[in-house]
């Protein structure tokens, strides 16, 4: 009879081992679905999925994992549209261009990756890194090193001598001028080029920079940099091979360029014109305001020798205005998709971004949706993912106060669950 039972009891456990199920119960839910903030509820989880949602605390089957965040607001995996999961700032940033090799940025990128997904990032757009952030997608996916669901631009595009030229600032000779295999690009024949070598290595995406930017090593911020032409050349190759384009931009006529051409889109949009703004209306365009990366470069311009001399005046200039322009473009109705520009500021920060969209004006609950839902609609997997309900994929965190009376609780995140997966429970 004894053993009977415990044989009986091996075998339920078995069984539940099998369907993987876990039941998480939730103190409150915020599920991406309604606006309100649901009261007690139990999600079943079954191996990568939601299974159900259900109200109240519901019985578990023996054997059956259970996470108790009774004293915990659950909510879905948070979604960063503009990071660069390769990098970081420190003063010594722009040495490590010429110290650094491939071994070292794919061990650092591994360790902002695990950071990002601990502070409840499930889901992250990685805009320009070397090509390595396509090795660390991969290492990613096959569970080898923890980190977010990566999709990444591999090397952005510039014009020779724009943002993102890997060559700028360096002495004359050191390097091969390079061409469209290395992201650089002129006239429309290489724009093609560019895009088919950046899918070829890896890239789910393309990004492009239409201006001038802060951080690069070369006098200008914000003039166009691509023509029209190119533009609308790198999107129509891009689209055929089923994927968008992203725009860095700061000043307005090349942001216009951008939109018009039909890119997916606007990055920062520091300089963003109310016309510019009915244009991204009327096409559909999303805005990714990355207002902690504007606050973060201003700030560390003013401590000495952070930045070459060059930079340090576009980033008192520009780094600051971002909030406002967030502020207006919103007030316009804006499609906007929450993004931080992380790797400009220390990884794992991201949560920075809604203390400085709700500053301004944003409701809590709507900037959060900047995050999970709008990220999702920009990355086209909002059937997959974004929302917590049954069939999607299971992206679940936890944070120990109500964001909607508190924003600031993001910033500590005390689990997290990806594709059904518990990194972290604290
Ligand atoms: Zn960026």
């Amino acid at each position: 009879m004894r053993y009977s039972l415990l044989f009986f009891g091996i075998l339920l456990f078995s069984i539940s081992l099998i369907a993987q199920e876990k039941y998480i119960y939730c103190g409150k839910l915020i599920d991406g679905v309604g606006s309100k903030v649901k009261g007690n509820h139990t999600i079943i989880v079954e191996g990568n999925q939601i299974k159900s949602v259900q109200k109240g605390y519901a019985e578990a089957p023996v054997g059956t994992e259970i996470v108790d965040l009774k004293d915990k607001t659950v909510l879905p995996g948070l979604m960063d549209m503009h990071i660069h999961i390769e990098h970081e700032t420190n003063p010594n940033r722009y040495l490590q261009r010429f110290t650094f090799n491939e071994s070292d940025v794919a061990f650092e990128s591994a360790h902002f990756a695990k950071v990002t997904l601990m502070a409840g990032f499930t889901t992250v757009r990685d805009l320009g890194g070397s090509g390595v952030n396509v090795s660390l997608q991969k290492a990613i996916n096959k569970g080898i090193t923890p980190g977010p669901r990566l999709f990444t631009c591999a090397k952005s595009i510039a014009v020779t001598g724009g943002h993102a030229d890997p060559t700028n600032g360096a002495k004359k000779g050191l390097y091969d001028a390079p061409g469209p295999e290395n992201g650089v690009a002129d006239g429309v024949a290489e724009c093609k080029k560019a895009v088919r070598h950046q899918v070829k290595n890896g890239a789910d995406l393309i990004k492009i920079t239409a201006t001038g930017g802060v951080l690069s090593v070369a006098r200008d911020g914000k003039r166009p940099a691509f023509t029209e032409e190119e533009i609308r050349t790198i999107v129509e190759t891009a689209n055929d091979f089923g994927i968008h384009v992203a725009a860095h931009a700061h000043g307005d006529e090349g942001m216009r360029r951008a939109v018009a051409a039909g890119i997916t889109s606007i990055e920062h949009g520091t300089l963003m014109s109310e016309e510019t703004m009915d244009l991204m209306k009327k096409m559909g365009t999303w805005y990714v305001p990355t207002i902690t990366a504007g606050k973060a470069v201003a700030d560390s311009a003013k401590i000495e020798n952070y930045f070459p001399a060059v930079i340090v005046p576009k980033a008192l200039e520009i780094g600051p205005q971002i909030q406002k322009t967030f502020s207006k473009a919103y007030k316009k109705g804006v499609k906007i998709a929450f993004g931080t520009d992380a790797g400009v500021f220390k990884h794992g920060r991201n949560a920075l971004e809604f203390k400085y969209m709700t500053e301004v004006g944003m409701k809590p609950m709507e900037a959060l949706k900047t995050s999970f839902i709008n990220g999702a609609n920009l990355l086209g997997i909002a059937e997959q993912v974004g929302t917590i309900e049954k069939g999607k994929w299971a992206d679940i965190i936890a944070v120990k106060d109500n964001p909607i009376d508190n924003i600031s609780t993001l910033m500590d995140v005390r689990f997290v669950m990806k594709d059904g997966k518990i990194y972290k429970n604290e």
